[in-house]
C-alpha cells in the first residue's frame, strides 16, 4: 500500500504463492530437473545479498547444481526446499543453511546481510521474497518437535507445514503468526492544531520516537488490543479506532495491523517501564524531526521500512493536504 508514493516495507511482493503445489511433489520434481527454479538461501536469519558495480543492494539468488543440492540435503532442519512461490515462469524456494559455514553456502554469490539493515535499500519486490524466506526458514528451525507430545517432525507441503512422525499423535502443525497492533494516537489540541503522539520506548535508540505497539492477547479484539495497548503504555483512553494498513513483519512471526486512534484526554503518563517518554507532535513538528540513522539528532523518526513510519507519514499527508 503506498501513501503519496510511501510503500510499506516487505509488502512489496510479485511473486504467486502457488500453494495449490505444495502437494505437487512430480511437478515440483519435473520443474528442479528442468532446472527452472533458484533459490534464497538463509543463513541464521541472514539473507544472501550482493552488490552490483554502481547500484544499490540486491537479493542473490543460487541455481544449478549447487543449488539442487541444497535443495535435497535440506541443511539444518532436514527439510528441503521450501516452496516460497513461482515467478518468471520459475520456482522460488528458501533452502535454510545455517549449519554450513556462511562463505561456502554464499557459492561466492554474495554474502548473508540482516535485510532489516537493507530497509528501502533493496528492490521492494526481492525484499518482501527474502523476508518470506526468512520468516518460513525461522519457523521450520523452531519447530523441529512437537507441541502437543515432543517427537521430532518433518517437513510436510514443501515446506508449509511440520508432521509429527510418533504415528500415535501425527499431528501437522501449520506457520503461526503473532498479530500486533501499532497505532497512532491522534488529538486536536485547545489551539485547534492537529497533533499526533509519538512515545520513546525503552528498548529503542537514544532519541527515537514512534507509534505504540504491542500484541494482541487471546480472547481479545483488534480494537480492544488497542485501547488496551495505549491505556497500559501512555495511560491515554482512546474513542474512535480505524484500520489504515498492514505490514508482514517476520521477524520472526508477527504481522503488524495499523490503526489511527483518537485522544479522550490530552495528558500521556508514559509507564516508565516500557514507554519512558510520550509528546505530541504536529506536522511542523515531525518536518523538524531527523531520521533514524541520524544520530546526533534530538528527535528521530522510525525507521522507513516500519509500518510505524507510514501512519506517521499518511497522518502527515492528511493535514498536508488541507
Ligand atoms: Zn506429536
Amino acid at each position: 500500500m503506498t501513501e503519496r508514493g510511501w510503500q510499506i516495507g516487505y509488502t512489496g511482493g510479485t511473486f504467486d504463492r502457488a500453494s495449490e503445489r505444495r502437494l505437487d511433489d512430480a511437478f515440483l520434481a519435473a520443474e528442479v530437473a528442468a532446472g527452472r527454479f533458484r533459490v534464497a538461501p538463509v543463513w541464521r536469519d541472514r539473507n544472501l545479498v550482493f552488490s552490483p558495480p554502481g547500484g544499490g543492494p540486491r537479493a542473490a539468488f543460487l541455481s544449478g547444481e549447487a543449488a539442487r543440492g541444497l535443495l535435497q540435503g535440506g541443511g539444518e532442519t532436514g527439510s528441503p526446499g521450501i516452496l516460497l512461490g513461482v515467478e518468471g515462469g520459475e520456482l522460488a524456494f528458501a533452502v535454510d543453511v545455517s549449519t554450513f559455514d556462511p562463505e561456502v553456502a554464499a557459492f561466492g554469490a554474495g554474502d548473508y546481510a540482516d535485510i532489516r539493515s537493507l530497509a528501502g535499500l533493496l528492490p521492494a519486490a526481492e525484499a518482501a521474497l527474502l523476508a518470506t524466506a526468512r520468516g518460513v526458514c525461522h519457523w521450520q528451525r523452531t519447530h523441529r518437535f512437537c507441541g502437543a507430545c515432543g517427537s521430532p517432525t518433518a517437513s510436510r507441503e514443501a515446506g508449509h507445514a511440520r508432521l509429527c512422525l510418533n504415528e500415535a499423535c501425527g499431528r501437522i502443525h501449520y506457520p503461526r503468526l503473532d498479530p500486533a497492533v501499532i497505532m497512532l494516537v491522534e488529538s486536536v489540541g485547545e489551539d485547534g492544531v492537529p497533533r499526533c503522539l509519538l512515545a520513546h520506548n525503552a528498548r529503542f535508540p537514544n532519541a527515537v520516537y514512534s507509534t505504540l505497539a504491542g500484541f494482541v492477547e487471546i480472547g481479545e479484539t483488534l480494537e480492544q488490543a488497542v485501547r488496551r495497548e495505549v491505556w497500559e503504555e501512555v495511560g491515554l483512553a482512546v474513542g474512535e479506532v480505524v484500520y489504515r494498513a498492514s505490514q508482514p513483519w517476520p521477524f520472526p512471526s508477527s504481522i503488524m495491523l495499523g490503526f489511527s486512534a483518537m485522544a479522550e484526554a490530552a495528558v500521556p503518563t508514559p509507564d516508565r517501564v516500557e514507554v519512558t517518554d510520550a509528546r505530541w507532535f504536529s506536522a511542523a513538528d515531525l518536518a523538524a524531526a531527523a531520521e533514524w540513522g541520524e544520530e546526533e539528532a534530538e528527535i528521530r523518526l522510525p525507521r522507513r521500512d516500519s509500518i510505524a513510519r507510514f501512519l506517521v507519514e499518511a497522518w502527515r499527508a492528511r493535514f498536508a493536504a488541507d
